[in-house]
């Protein structure tokens, strides 16, 4: 059995299950956040009862991250109705915005975008969020209600994004039904060039296979050349699953995973113990395909969907209005110090947007040093305009004064997210161009796409 197969055999309390069987899976963490949450809430409700208690109060995270930083209100409520739930269930796992567990989330608009407005138990963005809260294990299945869930699966653990109906389902009974996927290999090989990034990588792939080409299947990343990934390199990639269809990307857990994860769970007190999975016996894949990461090249999805690849070479005849770097792909701490790298000693020629994905890429940002300056600093004196308020902002648009969304038609940006289709940052006649934070660092320099290896 693949590696996807291991873990849904075990969490369905089987020997053996094959792609298209239907088995009952046991959940081990449920992640919701700001937007699903409350309609999950409400299908927990409707279904159990008013009174009824979710499943296991210590399986459920919830994580508000999508729409914080705006004065709409209505979003602002959602965030209340997440606290009023938790208080009502009694849930340890609730990063809230605020420090008050009676109080009420407002954000205050009078006081700009770039300072932070959070309380000490806030975490970001969900998936990056995850892993640093000591709440991703090898070899355990995380259902989220979002898309990009299979993100936890650079942990390998089956990680995989549901619908309200569903979760509110887990929410009550920790199972849900589910058909095994088939599994397709990517054996990756050699080493990654100097400026080409795992987010090359992935957009590589999926210009490959295109946005659809591993739908309802598992992309397991395998080979010396996964291995040598770092761990922020495999997020990037099993984050991008879904831009391919994919019911989950996973590696296997490795020495570099339980360091980091052991790291993590003694640091947050979050449970220590799981058992990774290895595969089993004979492995069957729908596709097994070899890939030379040293042939890779700087590259570009370009609008109107992430599989639309382009060598950025090839590109500069392209103009930008904006560039944006931040999310759960490319909000990471080592996103942006690859960023600044780029951009250290110079100033971008577009308006230029940073939101880290948490408030611990903020806080490491102003501490990391470069030339004896802070992370944060040069890239402030880049002219990138930073926020401290961590969160999902403009990469899903969001409401209409949401930080760096891309507010006007016409407008092209380029952006280290992860999904472009149209109105994904705001304005449905925008389009959106994406790349690997040194290809977003060097287009903002010249305000055309730019090959990064023109500033290395
Ligand atoms: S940062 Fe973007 S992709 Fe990631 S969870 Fe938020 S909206 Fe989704």
């Amino acid at each position: 059995m693949t590696l996807t197969e291991t873990i849904l055999a075990r969490a369905s309390g089987r020997r053996h299950v094959a792609p298209g069987e239907n088995v009952w899976v046991q959940a081990d963490l449920l992640l919701t956040h700001d937007v699903c949450g409350p309609g999950t809430i409400g299908v927990f409700h409707r279904e159990f009862g008013r009174d009824a208690k979710v499943w296991d109060r210590q399986k459920i995270v919830i994580i508000p991250d999508h729409y914080i930083f705006t004065a709409d209100s209505l979003s602002n409520r959602n965030v209340d109705i997440l606290r009023d739930f938790v208080r009502e269930q009694g849930l340890p796992y609730f990063y809230d915005v605020i420090d008050d567990p009676q109080g009420h989330w407002k954000f205050d608009a009078s006081r700009g975008q770039l300072k932070r407005q959070y309380g000490g138990r806030f975490a970001g963005v969900c998936h990056t969020a995850m892993p640093e809260k000591g709440h991703v294990r090898p070899g355990e299945v995380l259902f989220g209600t979002d898309s990009h869930t299979c993100m936890a699966g650079a942990f390998g653990e089956f990680a995989t994004g549901i619908g309200n109906t569903d979760a509110g389902f887990v929410m009550g009974t920790g199972k849900l039904l589910l058909k095994v996927p088939e599994t397709m290999r990517f054996y990756l090989e050699g080493e990654l060039p100097r400026g080409v990034m795992a987010k090359d990588v992935i957009l590589h792939v999926i210009g490959a296979i295109g946005f659809d080409g591993a739908t309802y299947r598992a992309m397991q990343w395998d080979g010396p050349g996964a291995s040598a990934l770092s761990i922020d390199d495999r997020m990037t990639i099993a984050n991008m699953a879904i831009e391919a269809g994919g019911k989950n990307g996973i590696f296997a857990a490795d020495q570099k995973t339980f360091d980091f994860v052991d790291a993590r769970c003694r640091a947050n007190g979050t449970k220590a113990d799981y058992q990774p999975a290895v595969a089993e016996g004979e492995q069957k894949f729908v596709y097994d395909e070899k890939f030379d990461l040293s042939k890779l090249e700087p590259t570009v999805a370009m609008h109107p969907d992430p599989g639309n690849r382009a060598l950025a070479k090839t590109l500069g005849h392209i103009h930008l209005d904006r560039a944006y770097i931040g999310s759960c792909t490319g909000g990471k701490t080592s996103d942006f110090l690859a960023f600044a790298e780029v951009v250290k000693g110079r100033r971008v020629a577009i308006d230029t947007f940073g939101v880290p994905a948490t408030p611990q890429v903020v806080d490491d940002l102003h501490k990391a040093q470069l030339g004896g300056q802070s992370a944060w600093s040069v890239l402030e004196s880049a002219g990138v305009q930073m926020t401290e308020n961590a969160s999902c902002a403009a990469c899903l648009g969001g409401p209409a004064d949401t930080f760096g969304r891309v507010n006007k038609p016409g407008l092209n940006c380029i952006s280290a997210t992860n999904r472009n289709f149209p109105g994904r940052m705001g304005n449905k006649e925008s389009k959106v161009f994406l790349a690997s934070p040194y290809t977003v660092a060097a287009s903002a320099l010249t305000g055309r796409i730019t090959d990064p290896r023109e500033f290395l």
